[in-house]
């Protein structure tokens, strides 16, 4: 990659902002598809998606009053199995997707009462789930506590190592010929109503009739996109542990582990290399990337609480990370501003699931086409419309 300010690319079909897995994926994608594609990224290890768990969960995440983003995130897990092939196949590295679904567990009869709860509201909506008494937890999982109050197997739940997928993405974007440029984008440069590219912190221009922002939580800091949408979009602080065995051997769990623990959610996601995920905080407390004793405590805690082996393991890895957050837990996907501008962001705790069918829409977008139904709920125009009523 080109150090940073010094600029070495001036002309694209489409420039995009944002070099996590949205923003790669969508810059993949645009140059399979035959567009002259760069992306600037200012590369300084922020990004969600190196931080993230990798579950590819739409069912042992689905909420209540989250219908739409449930349809959303289904689709989404349809797609990932053929692009992470596909992904692999044009890169050679595997990408880690497992496919063991969630077993979801609770700690004590408050915790079970609310796994119920929740169970009773996904089965309504036709989502795949089987109760299971302390014993059977305990069959599939033989490492955990025997207190485990019973649980919940969500078959249909993936996960993927997000690492590795965030680095074939990088590794498949530059083959398929997208430049890469080290730097932060300032601003859409716009004229006459249009977008013509962007201005960069390091100096320098790129022209472009399209931009994609896709900066992740960043997404609103960038010029240009309409001031109704800059402060949609919020970042939602996750801390999290990367666990390993002190002899490197695969994790003692196969299924992801979603644990409810005195009214707290935990879970826990095994690794084919030996890892093991511990997390995550949610907390709003802005762009704040520090990582805290209390959380690290409340972790752990909670890790063992439910699978007391895990204090055995080492503690390979510490970190914090910011969720693209959105009033409305939703994306944000379509045209705004300018013409040429697309906005691409706000995936919240789901950006890893939903990078597939994102970069599918944010390409039928730039091809002039209509991206499929189930995004129709999550275009700008929601916000925008909102903030000129009142
Ligand atoms: C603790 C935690 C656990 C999570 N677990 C999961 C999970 O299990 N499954 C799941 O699907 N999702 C999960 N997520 C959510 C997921 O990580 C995000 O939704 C996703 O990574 C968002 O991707 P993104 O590319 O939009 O943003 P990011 O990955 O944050 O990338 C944004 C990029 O934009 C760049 N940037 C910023 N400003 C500019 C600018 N001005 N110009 C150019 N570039 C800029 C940044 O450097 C960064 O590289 C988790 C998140 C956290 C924090």
């Amino acid at each position: 990659m080109p150090a940073k300010g010094v600029l070495l690319v001036e002309m694209a079909g489409v420039v995009v902002a944002g070099g996590g897995v949205i923003g790669t994926a969508i810059a993949w994608r645009a140059a399979v598809a035959g567009l002259d594609v760069v992306l600037v990224d200012p590369a300084d290890g922020q990004a969600a998606s190196l931080v993230a768990a990798g579950m590819l969960a739409p069912v042992s995440e689905a909420l209540f009053g989250e219908g739409a983003l449930l349809r959303l995130n289904l689709l989404a897990l349809r797609r990932f199995g053929s692009f992470a092939a596909e992904l692999e196949e044009a890169t050679g590295h595997q990408v880690g997707l497992r496919r063991e679904g969630t077993l979801a567990v609770a700690y004590d009869p408050g915790d079970y009462a609310a796994l119920i709860r929740l169970t009773a509201f996904r089965r309504s909506a036709g989502l795949d789930a089987e109760e299971l008494d302390s014993q059977a937890c305990r069959k599939l999982e033989p490492f955990l506590a025997p207190d485990v109050r019973g649980g919940v197997l969500f078959a249909d739940d993936w996960s993927v190592d997000n690492r590795r997928y965030a680095a074939a993405l990088g590794e498949a974007a530059g083959s398929a010929k997208v430049r890469s440029v080290r730097d932060r984008v300032l601003e859409v440069r716009v004229r006459d109503g249009r977008a013509r590219g962007v201005r960069l912190a390091g100096g320098g221009d790129i022209d472009a009739a399209r931009v994609v922002v896709a900066a992740g939580c960043w997404s609103g800091t960038v010029g240009g996109v309409p001031d109704a949408l800059r402060a949609v979009i919020r970042p939602v602080k996750g801390q999290l542990l990367r666990l390993r065995h002190p002899a490197g051997v695969p994790p003692v769990i196969g299924h992801t582990i979603r644990a409810i623990v005195r009214g707290t959610d935990v879970y826990l996601v095994p690794r084919a290399d030996g890892e093991l995920i511990v997390g995550a905080t949610s907390e709003e407390r802005g762009p704040d990337q520090t990582v805290t004793a209390g959380a690290v405590h409340d972790l752990l805690h909670d890790a063992m609480s439910v699978l007391p082996v895990t204090s055995e393991l080492i503690l390979a890895e510490t970190c914090a990370g910011l969720r693209p957050g959105t009033p409305d837990n939703g994306p944000v996907l379509g045209r705004c501003g300018p013409d040429g501008l697309l906005l691409v962001a706000g995936h919240y705790r789901n950006g890893i699931l939903m990078s597939p069918v994102t970069a599918d829409a944010a390409v039928a977008l730039l091809a002039g086409q209509v991206p499929a139904p189930e995004w129709e709920p999550f275009t700008p125009a929601r916000f925008t419309a909102e903030a000129g009523s009142r």
